[in-house]
């Protein structure tokens, strides 16, 4: 008798960057032969539903993964953005959830997100045992292990604010740290910083707890980083499936009319512009932006999410600028796009990012150049890894007072199109990456190996 597919439960951290890396692991896991619970808090759940019900082609494309949902913790009335609140939420009352979910469910493996690093405690409890998923740089999890040698070198104290300000380089050939966007580096209140920090350390220390931390990077990418930390194994360019047709676990319903206006641009041509889930711009930047994309005369296909802006703009210039753009032919805006088929496209130029880790890996598997605009915590050192490193993009400056303008943007996107340099290598660096999850490539042994272990 065949013995039953071997089911695990997949849970990622509540949000975007999280549900997307771990929802494309799934499907490669259900590729495996495997059964998977995905579990995501309230929330996050219903927001996936509604977006893969809006993509009727897609609405059964989950063969082998259950999603289910469990409270975050919060009550009905709660800001969610208010990232103290939220990670409190978060921290309490999640790992009861999991505990309860893991005995009915009856699964002999949690796949969860280093960021749920709570939940590994309650695993371990029950007999279950961790495969830890880090879906960002392996150098970024690398200094998050090293931190509390960080404290003791007078870099941060016991607390995590930081004791002296800029970019240190800890190892050669990995990105600085800015002691200013470490992951627990939120704004707001002093007490959301500690909440955050004590978060993040107890997330930490509990990778110690996996059988394997794997991650969502390659060898070529992070050699050095690899190389200092062996016990992170990479894993990646994470991928839903070659083709790019299985739900990746959206969060907002995509806006798919983009491929279409992308098939009627010339090759490189256009400049793609999104700045993932969270970035947020304020009035006088985002305009500023908008401008500089118009001075181009480049077309262009620009996310701006509902809530992109901290408002000031009104509902006019929403009214007038994106049908201006649209009506000259050259600028498309959506509210979200299917942004790894969007990277693929042959249009695509270049890539204006934020440089969250996903997007980072997403431009690098499809050899585009990106133009660095990093807003918070890790986004900062992936730009080094960009500019400084691979050396296949550039990073906008702003001036002295904090703002881009958008003669820089336009002076940037020229050069950066331009640079023949950049181009070469954002290919070599591409070949890389699909040479590592082609068979016998680094990351496919590795992913090989993550598969027997779980089957066992
Ligand atoms: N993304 C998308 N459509 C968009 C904008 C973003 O599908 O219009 C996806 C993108 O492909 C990436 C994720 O959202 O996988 C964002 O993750 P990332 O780590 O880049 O940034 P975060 O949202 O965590 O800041």
């Amino acid at each position: 008798m065949a013995s039953a597919a071997p089911h695990v439960m997949v849970l990622p951290f509540p949000a975007q960057g999280h549900v997307t890396p771990l929802m494309e692991l799934s499907h490669r896991l259900v590729d495996h032969g495997f059964q998977v619970t995905f579990v995501c808090t309230e929330p996050i759940h219903a927001l996936v539903l509604n977006a893969l019900r809006r993509d009727d082609e897609n609405s059964d494309a989950m063969p082998g993964i259950r999603l289910v949902s469990i409270p975050d913790g919060l009550a009905d009335g709660d800001d969610r953005r208010d990232l103290c609140k939220f990670l409190d939420g978060v921290s309490r009352r999640i790992p009861g959830y999991v505990e309860e979910l893991i005995r009915e469910t009856g699964v002999k493996w949690l796949v969860g997100d280093a960021n749920m690093g709570l939940c590994f405690e309650v695993a371990k409890k029950l007999g279950v045992l961790v495969a830890c998923v880090w879906p960002a740089s392996g150098a970024g999890l690398g200094t998050l292990l090293r931190v509390p040698q960080l404290i003791q070198d007078g870099f941060f104290d016991d607390k995590g604010f930081p004791k002296r300000t800029g970019a240190f380089e800890l190892f050669p050939n990995v990105p600085p740290m800015y002691t200013s966007h470490m992951p627990w580096s939120i704004d707001g209140a002093t007490e959301g910083q500690e909440v955050s920090f004590r978060l993040v350390s107890r997330n930490t220390q509990a990778t110690s707890l996996a059988e394997i931390v794997v991650c969502n990077s390659f060898l070529d990418a992070e050699t050095a980083a690899f190389e200092l930390f062996p016990d992170i194994v990479p894993i990646g360019p994470l991928c839903a499936d070659q083709e790019l047709r299985k739900p990746v676990g959206q969060l907002l319903p995509e806006d798919t009319r983009c491929l279409a206006w992308l098939d009627a641009h010339p090759d490189s041509s256009v400049v793609y512009v999104a700045f993932g889930s969270f970035a947020v711009f304020d009035p006088r930047q985002f305009r500023e932006l908008a401008e500089g994309l118009e001075l181009t005369g480049r077309p262009f296909l620009w996310v701006v999410r509902p809530d992109f802006t901290s408002g000031g703009l009104g509902k006019a210039w929403f009214d007038e600028f994106p049908s201006r753009v649209a009506g000259n032919g050259n600028g498309m805006v959506v509210n979200w796009c299917p942004q790894q088929q969007v990277l693929a496209h042959r249009a695509v130029a270049c890539f204006v990012s934020h440089c969250g880790w996903n997007s980072t890996m997403e431009g690098v598997r499809n050899g585009v150049p990106i133009l660095c605009w990093p807003y918070f915590v890790d986004q900062f050192a992936n730009r080094s890894y960009v500019c400084d490193i691979w050396r296949t993009g550039l990073a906008v400056a702003p001036g002295d007072d904090g703002v881009v303008t958008k003669e820089e943007v336009n002076t940037k996107l020229e050069q950066i199109i331009g640079d023949q340099g950049i181009a070469e290598r954002a290919r070599v660096l591409k070949d890389a990456a699909r040479r590592s999850v082609s068979v016998g490539g680094s990351s496919y042994q590795n992913f090989k190996k993550f598969v027997s272990l779980l089957s066992e």
